[in-house]
C-alpha cells in the first residue's frame, strides 16, 4: 500500500500531516463562566497509507481506564513506523471525568453520554458533546473502540460487545490474546458503536477494569493490557509491524446484566472466578442485612460466565450486581 500517498488528517483544532503526530480539540461551547467545553483528541498520521483507527475512553467520566490505555499510545506509537492513522480521544466526557462520574453532574437530562448518540447540535449539553464528536468520528474514521471498565461501582474483566457483521468480528478478534469474551450486540444504540454500524464502517464496545483493579499494580496492568491490545489491533491491520496473536478460546454469548433484588451488602462467593465457565443456577453472590441474615441469592441465569461483577459491597435495589455472558457457543 506504499504507492497511495498519506493525507493530511484534520478533527477540530488538530491537523496531522503526515509524519507528524499533534493534539488538539473538538470545541463544543463554553461554560457560563467561560471554561471551554471540548473533547481533548490526539493525531498520530503515519507516513504511508493505511486505515484510520480511532480509539474512545471516559464517555463515561468514573472509567479512567480508556484515558490511562491512550497515554500509553500516545507515547508509544510514533508516526514513522504507523502506516495509516491513530485518532485518540481519551476523555469523551469531560466534566464527568473531572467529577469521577458517570455522567456530567451538570447535564442531568443527558446524564449517561453511551445512550445519546448520534447526540443533537441543537440538544442537552451532553447531547451536543455527543454531536460534536460523532461528527468528526463518521467523517475520519475507518475503526473504533470505544473502552470502557466497570467504573465506580464494579470490576469486569476483559470483554467486547460485537454487533457480528464479519468486520466487527475480525476487529473484536483482531484485540487478541485474553480477549475472547465477545458477546453480541447486533442492534446497537446509543452509542459510538450505533453511529459507525449506521454509516457501514465498524465500531467495537470493549471493557475492562474498574473498581477494585485500581491498587497501583492492577491498574497499571490494566491500561497495559489495553494499550497492548490495540497495538495488536494495529499489527492486525497492518499499520505497525509485527505479528498479531489471537485468542485461542473465543466465545459467542449475550450480556445479561443480574440486578439486585433487595438492597443491603453485597457478598460474592469468594470461590468465584471471571471468564469461567459456570452453569445455570450456580451460585454468584448473596446480599445480607447489617446483622448477616440473608435476603437474596444471585444465581447464574444460564450456563456461561461472568464477566464482571459488583465491587463496592454496599448495595441498593437496582443497582448492578453481576454481568453475565450467556455462552452460545464457541466461535469458528
Ligand atoms: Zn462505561
Amino acid at each position: 500500500m506504499q504507492d497511495a500517498s498519506p493525507k493530511t488528517v484534520e478533527i477540530g483544532t488538530a491537523r496531522a500531516a503526515p509524519g507528524e503526530a499533534v493534539r488538539g480539540a473538538i470545541p463544543v461551547t463554553r461554560l457560563a463562566g467561560g471554561t471551554p467545553v471540548e473533547i481533548p483528541v490526539a493525531i498520530i498520521n503515519g507516513t504511508r497509507e493505511g486505515p484510520t483507527l480511532w480509539i474512545d475512553g471516559a464517555i463515561h467520566g468514573d472509567e479512567p481506564e480508556g484515558p490511562l490505555a491512550c497515554s500509553h499510545l500516545w507515547k508509544e506509537v510514533s508516526p514513522d513506523s504507523l502506516a495509516g492513522t491513530l485518532v485518540l480521544c481519551p476523555v469523551l466526557n469531560v466534566p464527568a471525568f473531572e467529577a469521577a462520574r458517570r455522567g456530567n453532574p451538570g447535564d442531568t437530562f443527558s446524564h449517561d453520554m453511551n445512550r445519546i448518540y448520534p447526540g443533537r447540535p441543537d440538544g442537552y449539553l451532553s447531547e451536543r458533546v455527543a454531536d460534536a464528536h460523532a461528527s468528526w468520528l463518521k467523517s475520519v474514521a475507518d475503526l473504533e473502540i470505544s473502552i470502557h471498565s466497570g467504573g465506580e461501582h464494579s470490576f469486569l474483566a476483559p470483554a467486547m460487545f460485537i454487533d457480528e457483521r464479519p468486520e466487527a468480528v475480525e476487529l473484536g478478534t483482531a484485540m487478541g490474546p485474553g480477549w475472547g469474551c465477545m458477546m453480541s450486540n447486533p442492534h446497537p444504540r446509543g452509542s459510538p458503536m450505533a453511529v459507525m454500524k449506521e454509516i457501514g464502517k465498524v465500531g467495537i464496545t470493549v471493557e475492562y477494569g474498574g473498581r477494585s483493579h485500581t491498587s497501583p499494580e492492577l491498574f497499571h496492568k490494566v491500561g497495559r493490557t489495553l494499550a497492548d491490545a490495540i497495538l495488536n489491533v494495529m499489527k492486525h491491520y497492518k499499520m505497525q509491524a509485527g505479528e498479531a496473536q489471537y485468542d485461542e478460546n473465543r466465545t459467542k454469548g449475550t450480556q445479561q446484566a443480574l440486578l439486585a433484588p433487595v438492597s443491603g451488602i453485597y457478598l460474592p462467593e469468594p470461590d468465584i472466578r471471571f471468564l469461567t465457565p459456570m452453569k445455570a443456577g450456580d451460585r454468584i453472590a448473596r446480599i445480607v442485612d447489617i446483622w448477616g441474615d440473608e435476603l437474596a441469592v444471585l444465581e447464574a441465569p444460564a450456563d456461561g460466565m461472568i464477566f464482571g461483577l459488583r465491587a463496592l459491597p454496599n448495595v441498593n435495589t437496582g443497582d448492578w450486581c453481576c454481568f453475565f455472558n450467556r455462552v452460545e457457543g464457541p466461535r469458528p
